[in-house]
């Protein structure tokens, strides 16, 4: 009621008390009833913008009717936002605390409020007038002298204090040590030894690009000491390498290898955790020794190989060099591997890890394996590999200085635009930022609200150049991240952590970081995996950090208070293997014919339970049998780079004659959640687009008829505008369609098309039969096996249907506010 709102409006808390957006309305409402005074009248005002958190906006005059519209679009993003984001408040649990708690755990809200609302000081707010506040704005954006440190305080109403508590310093300066003249194609360009760039812009004019990346390549810090490392290499067949990110690792160590001619020998492989790291950086290495990528030097990734004949150096995912176990088990074409990373410890590379020490054993001296890592906890590397030698790489890291929020941040996406645009407005240029956040979608989001801000600014600030980094992101937007900014421009780089210590971008001063990431975890009791927004450990929070101060000394505002990062934070990131489901890696270490797993050398063992869960994960799906050893039909599955579950459904098609439509569904599965699009103003046409696709059956039928549609126009672009879908992952999907063909033919199955929607609906059944759920009366799903409770996510094609599915198949499980089931479909309880 309105007099509840004046009252908590006196309190100051109405902000935490109204998330839904009909009280924003109601404000408005309210506002317009003449009884209440002029000064009520604007403090209500303000609770309503400050509700969009548009408090800077504030100004004493009735707003226009562009105005208005202007303010509710912002609203609807903020709001769209938020609710993507509202996992993140206390009440659903993943806050990190606030310090608000008494002993019994309850939140003190009167204390929390006064804080937030502090952000909104009525008295203030009313007294900034729009022009004033946009000249003041303007003014500290064009003074580039000022000094950095004490701008902080000046910038919009619409702030974030942040404290200082702690310098990063870098723990190894620049060695002058090692710095031996080398013979090699470096040395026919002259290394600037001044570390400014263009200290001779006649000089570095009369280089060809060519020449000025070879410059470059001499500026790294590894480079001083190849000559020592080339000869660790010769004397040490396992050679652990650690040096600060963007020291040259990556791009340099497998040219040096290639040019003091082990390429003669064998290929040169390293191995990468991410995709998008292992293309980008055969991108780079191939520009920088000139040749086409693909040809000397090449990548391959899960569904595209892109290497040739004359490939010496090889870039590829971990879980690629897995797969390529099952056709070379002793790595014969290569003398050295990379395994690059290694500090990132995820299950491909940890397997990796006990397959390597093997090879390096019985090979003779023609192979050489490479371990490097970003981290100083070497020895752990050097334990496992037989007392391996360590080479350290001296890097150059700046000082960082570390800024925390006072107070707990209830929406970090709001903080992040907050915090970039407050960075943007007070510091000076050249200082590119980089935001660390969890996902692409709330990437997306983020860039959207800030193209939007910057959009309504205009010409008042300086340009700021948005480049999102994801690991689905196209080639060609990727590249962006590293393009030179312009001259009085900054650029913002916001990523997943990829950028953490798989991509080094130059010219990074400033970086964001919300403490959060988005992680697998899984429960072996339950068999359920699922992808949760956690917490960043220390370590991982320190790397993030060390990019500020790479090229100079940096910031790093994290939006968490320090007690958070001293008291909430774990110090290391939990090893993938001991969180994931190991169903896919267990078949293909059976297929490599090891036998006892549990007596695997691992780095650090796996759960006995999680590797018990994925051999009789394996059993029930017919791979394994009842003496634990592969079976036909699971020698067959492990051809296919797809998940277990997933294979069994290809095979299984074979029985019902509908191998081409599940090879469809598969395909589809594969490239993830981006098939559909929805814009915002046509998201009823979009949704009736896939909602016609589907035709009351699952999302997994919609997907197949969605394909077979477009395969129909003879793959017609207009036809994917048309109906909402992105032509780009249709391309994909056709792509991989094609491969998963391929493998069919390698294991006999022939690919026959049957349309019967039941049929498939059966076959997909009898791979995901683990993945049941059940209607319960009170509307819920719960899980057939362990009668856990789930939901269907809202993008599913069935969450629209009037009468719910009583039995449904899931794809995969997400944990956002709930347990969701993404990809449903609908199958019958006799099956
Ligand atoms: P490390 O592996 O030790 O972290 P890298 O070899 O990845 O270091 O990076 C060395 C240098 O190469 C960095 O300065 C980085 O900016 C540059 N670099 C790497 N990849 C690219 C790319 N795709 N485009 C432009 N520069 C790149
Ligand atoms: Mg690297």
């Amino acid at each position: 009621t309105t007099e509840q709102i004046k009252e908590l409006a006196t309190k100051g808390s109405v902000s935490t008390h109204f998330k839904d957006p009909s009280a924003i309305d109601h404000l408005r409402e309210i506002s317009r009833q003449e009884y209440l005074t002029k000064r009520e009248e604007k403090e209500l005002k303000l609770l309503e913008l400050s509700l969009r958190d548009e408090a800077y906006l504030f100004e004493d005059v009735p707003l226009t009717q562009e105005e208005i519209r202007r303010r509710e679009l912002n609203e609807n993003i903020l709001k769209m936002a938020r609710d993507k984001h509202r996992f993140n408040y206390k009440e659903e649990g993943f806050m990190i605390s606030d310090g608000y708690e008494d002993e019994n755990g309850l939140i003190d809200k009167a204390k929390r409020d006064a804080v937030l609302m502090q952000r909104y000081e009525p008295d203030e707010v009313v007294k900034t007038e729009q022009e004033e506040w946009e000249e003041h704005q303007f003014n500290s954006a064009l003074s580039t002298n000022q000094s950095p440190s004490d701008s902080y305080d000046l910038v919009m109403e619409d702030q974030i204090e942040f404290i200082s508590q702690q310098i990063l310093q870098g723990t190894r300066k620049r060695s002058a040590a090692g710095n031996n003249a080398n013979k090699n194609t470096l040395e026919d360009v002259d290394a600037e030894e001044n570390e400014n760039d263009d200290a001779d812009p006649a000089a570095a004019a009369a280089l060809t690009a060519h020449e000025k990346i070879l410059v470059t390549r001499k500026k790294l810090p590894v480079y001083p000491y190849r000559d020592e490392f080339l000869a660790a290499v010769k004397e040490n067949k396992v050679l652990i390498v650690v040096g600060e990110t963007g020291s040259g690792k990556t791009t340099q160590i497998p040219q040096y290898l290639h040019e003091a001619g082990w390429s003669k020998i064998g290929k040169i492989g390293c191995t990468q955790p991410r995709r998008v790291a292992a293309m980008s950086v055969a991108a780079r290495v191939s520009q920088e020794m000139d040749c086409k990528l693909g040809q000397e030097v090449g990548y391959s990734i899960r569904f595209e190989d892109c290497t040739s004949e004359s490939t010496v150096i090889k870039y590829m995912t971990d879980g690629m060099l897995l797969r390529e176990f099952l056709n070379e088990p002793d790595l014969g074409s290569y003398s050295v591997m990379m395994i690059d990373e290694a500090h990132e410890r995820t299950l491909h590379t940890d397997v990796l890890f006990g397959l390597v020490k093997d090879i390096t054993r019985f090979r003779e001296d023609d192979f050489r394996l490479v371990i490097s890592s970003a981290t100083l906890d070497a020895e752990k590397f050097s334990a496992f590999f037989d007392n391996a030698s360590i080479f350290m790489i001296p890097g150059r890291m700046f000082p960082v200085d570390i800024l925390y929020t006072k107070a707990p941040e209830a929406d970090y996406l709001d903080a992040v635009i907050v915090t970039i645009l407050q960075i943007h407005v007070t510091q000076s240029v050249p200082g590119d930022i980089l935001v660390f956040l969890t996902g692409q979608e709330e990437i997306e989001t983020c860039v959207e609200i800030l193209n939007h801000r910057t959009k309504g600014l205009g010409s008042k600030i300086r340009e700021l150049t948005i480049c999102p980094i994801y690991s689905t992101l196209p080639s060609d937007m990727q590249a962006k991240i590293f393009e030179k900014t312009q001259e009085g421009a900054r650029k913002v780089v916001i990523g997943t952590n990829i950028a953490e210590t798989s991509l080094t971008i130059d010219g990074i001063c400033y970086v964001i970081d919300i403490g959060f990431c988005k992680q697998k975890s899984y429960n072996p009791k339950t068999g359920m995996e699922s992808l949760i927004v956690t917490p960043v450990s220390k370590a991982a929070a320190n790397q993030r950090a060390g990019r500020a101060g790479r090229t100079q000394p940096g910031k790093c505002f994290r939006l968490y208070t320090a007690w958070s990062y001293e008291h909430e934070l774990e110090d290391n990131t939990v090893p993938e293997i001991q969180r994931t489901n190991m169903g896919n890696v267990v078949l293909m270490l059976k297929s490599l014919g090891i036998n006892d797993l549990l007596h695997f050398d691992f780095m650090d063992k796996p759960p006995a339970e999680t590797l018990m869960r994925a051999l009789e994960q394996l059993y029930a799906l017919g791979a394994l049998n009842d003496r634990g050893e592969l079976t036909k039909l699971g020698r067959r599955m492990a051809e296919f780079p797809v998940d277990p579950m997933m294979s069994k459904c290809i095979l299984e098609s074979e029985k019902y004659s509908c191998t081409a439509e599940i090879l469809t569904i598969v395909s589809m599965l594969s490239i993830g959640s981006s098939v559909f699009y929805r814009p915002k103003d046509k998201a009823v046409h979009a949704d009736n687009a896939k909602m016609n696709f589907a035709r009351g059956a699952g999302d997994h039928i919609a997907l197949l008829r969605c394909y077979n549609d477009w395969v129909e126009t003879s793959y017609s672009t207009q036809w994917c505008y048309e109906n909402y879908v992105q032509v780009r992952s249709m391309n994909k999907a056709r792509d991989i369609r094609e491969q998963l063909e391929g493998l069919c033919e390698r294991v006999e199955l022939e690919v026959i098309s049957n349309n019967d929607v039941d049929i498939i609906s059966k076959t997909i059944t009898s791979g995901y039969f683990y993945n049941i759920a059940k209607l319960t009366k009170t509307g819920e799903y719960k899980t057939a096996k362990h009668q856990h409770t789930v939901y269907i996510h809202p993008s599913s094609v069935l969450i629209k249907e009037e009468e719910p599915a009583p039995w449904v198949v899931y794809h995969e499980l997400a944990f956002t506010t709930k347990e969701y089931m993404r990809m449903v479909l609908r199958i019958r309880k006799e099956w």
